[in-house]
């Protein structure tokens, strides 16, 4: 398969291609275009063409578009999820999960491009604005560069894709290295889906090199980018006075109360947890469980994380299989290390196969080690006994980080106080911090980024207030 550049509506045939190859079995699954800068300022240059296009295309024609191409994806699910497995490894159930979340992102996205509206302001609230009559728009904000990440590479993608259509954008997307061709099957749906030339455009390749210059371009109005914090700060610095928003990485963590039923929530902690491999930004990392349920939650937690498949993204059996890159294991082994020299224990997994972590569960874990306060993205959880949930609630907000994180408790009173001091951008009661519904606004705090996702919020992002006053006088 070989896969080109997607341009001002047209696949362009790039100057050079690399090898793209499945992270599970380490075979050539396609050849794909190796971007250069030259090729990157043509698709700006194709967005910044088609910005009249885009902006002047009524609501119901960009809802249109969008909502042809929910139905379009859906048609082809099957066919989506298995892109998403070849190149992501991620295993064929979770990946079809995606491709069904992408559907009602797309779907949101077209109901979004409905009601993008301003208010009325009354002007003779103050002294001087007698007589005036104001209104506010929201007008698209031009041309958006999309960098997006690897774990994700369809719904990610959509959180970017589907508001800049509905809010009249034009969009430059740069995938991440690995997951180009989940992108590149969004362009063949959205060229039959009516989408105008240069609406989208999409660039693969270097992620620094393009990145940079997507970036650093003063026609591109907008960043929004999904991806790691390292990467995320650097391009905050870059971006001058572009609006930027950034939806990084966490160590996400669960507070378990004392006398809440452990069965369903186990089940519940184990998807959380390792669901494609722990490579989910709001994945469970850290469980922190009152000292009366401690014994009971761990074993039967152990025992439920043992039961998990692991092989072939592509078998509808598999739970767990391969990282996405192999230096993944090998820092995982080590941070599994560091933390059992530091006085943890392993109470399942801690070994590889291959390219394959095998789940692995921790105890004790001191709160200084790496799998504990940087971003593990790996199948690791580490379980820790608390005294009460006020202590669990320091040990979560002692982070970096604040996504999402859950509380597990029947005492109301227990679960607002929670929801009160959790620093993080969602908290989520009787539930793990992995929930995520498409609408929902969506991002965090601390290095966890800045703006949020989740249609109506990201057509706020993506659109300028305009203010309109008329002299009546
Ligand atoms: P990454 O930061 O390595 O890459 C993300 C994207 O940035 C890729 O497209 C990459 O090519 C590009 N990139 C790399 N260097 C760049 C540069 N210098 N300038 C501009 N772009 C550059 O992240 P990843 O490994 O693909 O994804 C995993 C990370 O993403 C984790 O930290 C995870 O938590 C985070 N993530 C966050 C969310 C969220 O919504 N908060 C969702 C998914 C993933």
């Amino acid at each position: 398969m070989k896969k080109h550049l997607f341009i001002n509506g047209e696949w362009v045939e790039a100057a050079a291609y690399i090898t793209l190859y499945s992270p599970y079995s380490k075979e050539p699954i396609a050849q794909v275009p190796d971007a250069n800068l030259d090729e990157t300022e043509r698709a700006i240059e194709a967005a910044v063409r088609a910005k009249s296009v885009m902006r002047k295309l009524p609501a119901h024609r960009r809802a249109g578009i969008l909502e042809r191409l929910s139905v379009l994806l859906d048609q082809r699910r099957e066919e989506a999820a298995r892109i998403i497995a070849l190149e992501a490894a991620k295993p064929l159930k979770t990946a079809l999960a995606e491709v069904d979340r992408t559907v009602q992102t797309y779907k949101f996205a077209s109901e979004e491009a409905k009601r993008i509206h301003g208010e009325t302001i009354p002007l003779d609230a103050a002294p001087g604005g007698e007589g005036r009559f104001a209104y506010t728009i929201r007008e698209p904000i031009g041309v958006v560069g999309a960098i997006t990440p690897f774990n994700f590479p369809m719904n990610l993608v959509a959180h970017k894709v589907g508001p800049a259509i509905a809010s009249g954008n034009t969009i430059v997307l740069k995938p991440a290295e690995q997951t180009p061709l989940s992108a590149y099957f969004l362009c063949e749906l959205l060229e039959e889906a009516g989408l105008p030339a240069g609406a989208l455009n999409v660039v693969t390749g270097d992620g620094k090199l393009i990145g940079d210059k997507i970036v650093s371009d003063p026609r591109v109005n907008m960043i929004t980018f999904t991806g790691s914090p390292g990467v995320g700060i650097g391009i905050r610095g870059k971006a001058g006075l572009k609006r930027v928003t950034l939806e990084l990485g966490s160590n996400s963590a669960v507070i378990i109360d004392r006398e809440v039923n452990v069965d369903p929530i186990v089940a519940r902690c184990v998807a959380g947890a390792y669901s494609f491999q722990g490579q989910v930004c709001i994945s469970l990392q850290r469980i922190y469980v009152v000292e009366e349920l401690y014994e009971e939650f761990t074993q039967k937690f152990a025992a439920a994380a043992k039961q998990l498949k692991i092989g072939d993204p592509l078998s509808e059996e598999t739970d767990v299989s391969a990282l996405i890159r192999e230096r993944d294991v090998q820092r995982s082994l080590d941070w599994i290390d560091e933390a059992c020299r530091q006085g943890a224990s392993v109470a399942l997994g801690g070994t590889a196969d291959g390219g394959i972590l095998m789940p692995t569960v921790l105890l004790d874990v001191d709160p200084a080690a790496q799998v504990s306060c940087k971003e593990v993205f790996a199948p690791i959880v580490l379980i820790n006994k608390v005294r009460s949930v006020e202590d669990a609630i320091a040990l979560v907000n002692d982070s970096d980080y604040g996504l999402q994180a859950g509380i597990y408790t029947e005492n109301v009173r227990t679960a607002l106080d929670a929801a009160d001091n959790l620093h993080v951008g969602g908290v989520m009661i009787n539930d793990i911090p992995t929930f995520r519904v498409d609408h929902m606004p969506y991002g965090g705090v601390k290095q966890s980024g800045m703006g949020r996702e989740g249609l109506k919020y990201a057509v706020e992002e993506m659109t300028e207030l305009k203010l309109v006053v008329i002299n009546r006088n």
